[in-house]
């Protein structure tokens, strides 16, 4: 497993991309939602010169309950883009027993059924996107939401077997990431113009009004930490492993 150069932790996000790529290639794999922050990610793989050949896996979990609008952007950065997506969806084998048991929209009921259909939606898919792979790149940020706000750009996952997590944007500001798409002219989800700031399955995201938590829109019946798993060290207030201290990729 290639090691980190000393100091990555402050390296600028496009730092980070370039060195992950070269160093993981295909054992770096892009987790994308297509929120605002996975589509500059997702501009930043495709601009370094590993990522541009699609040497790094860029992949993607269909709950089955994503909104049209999210389908379409999948559609519009494949064709943008021009590189493999990896779609995961969930097993039969658990997403019937489940059906059957507590029907279509069971997670409204209680959290025990909403954490069971995030599992079986979206943490069992990852488990399996993540299979073999060295590092995950994801797009999360400390001003996302107060359980976010002490991510790291790099550090282990202890729910992944420890391997890297990678977090290019984790001190970018909303307006960071605003300014990169209009410059950039990046393709986003519609949905963010009608205050959906933070985008996850249709029946369990809801539009924020201005100055509200980012993700207060997410399972908005519940209070708490607003996580479904896929980042569960967030969740489970686990400690996380430092990044290390300064400087280092443009060495
Ligand atoms: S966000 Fe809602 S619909 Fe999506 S997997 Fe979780 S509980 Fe199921």
């Amino acid at each position: 497993m290639a090691e980190p150069p000393e100091g990555i932790g402050k390296a600028s996000a496009s730092e980070i991309v370039d060195w992950a790529t070269r160093s993981f290639g295909s054992g770096a794999a892009f987790a994308c939602s297509f929120g605002a922050e996975d589509m500059v990610l997702l501009d930043l793989i495709a601009r370094s010169p590993v990522g541009a050949r699609g040497a790094i896996r860029w992949f993607t979990l269909d709950t089955g309950r994503l909104y049209e609008e999210t389908y379409g952007l999948m559609q519009t950065a494949r064709s943008r883009y021009g590189l493999p997506l990896e779609v995961y969806t969930p097993a039969a084998s658990e997403l019937e027993p489940l059906l059957a048991r507590g029907g279509p929209n069971l997670f409204y009921d209680s959290v025990e059924n909403r954490k069971a259909c995030c599992q079986v939606r979206k943490v069992a898919p990852l488990d399996r996107a993540l299979r073999g792979a060295e590092a995950w790149i994801v797009g999360l940020r400390r001003e996302q939401s107060t359980d976010r706000a002490s991510v790291e750009k790099l550090s282990r996952d202890p729910m992944h077997r420890n391997i890297w997590k990678i977090c290019p944007l984790a001190d970018w500001t909303d307006a960071e990431v605003q300014e990169y798409v209009r410059a950039r002219n990046v393709p986003t989800n519609p949905l963010h113009s009608k205050g959906f700031l933070s985008i996850g399955c249709a029946p369990c995201t809801r539009a924020v009004a201005p100055g509200e938590d980012p993700r207060a829109g997410r399972w908005w019946w519940e209070t708490g930490v607003k996580e479904c798993g896929l980042h569960s060290t967030l969740e489970r207030g686990e400690p996380r492993a430092p990044a290390p201290a300064a400087s280092a990729v443009r060495s």
